[in-house]
């Protein structure tokens, strides 16, 4: 199975690369919760899935609780 996860040449994995580290943790297209926190600054958690752009411990209870009711 290695093989559906190989580059297909050099200039595909350098382009595999360069948007990696555009989206990677810290990098400046990366997706963060940017809650704001007691000291002022941005929360740079990586949101999860039901938590409409926030991260799980910004998210509140009813994502906590998984479930995808009413809103
Ligand atoms: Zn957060």
């Amino acid at each position: 199975m290695s093989e559906r996860y190989s580059f297909s040449d050099d200039e595909h994995e350098r382009a595999f690369e360069i948007g990696r580290a555009r989206v990677k943790r810290g990098g400046p297209d990366a997706p963060i919760c940017a809650a704001q926190t007691r000291q002022g600054s941005l929360c740079k958690n990586i949101p999860i899935r039901e938590g409409k752009g926030r991260c799980l411990r910004h998210a509140g209870p009813h994502a906590a609780r998984g479930t995808e009711s009413a809103n």
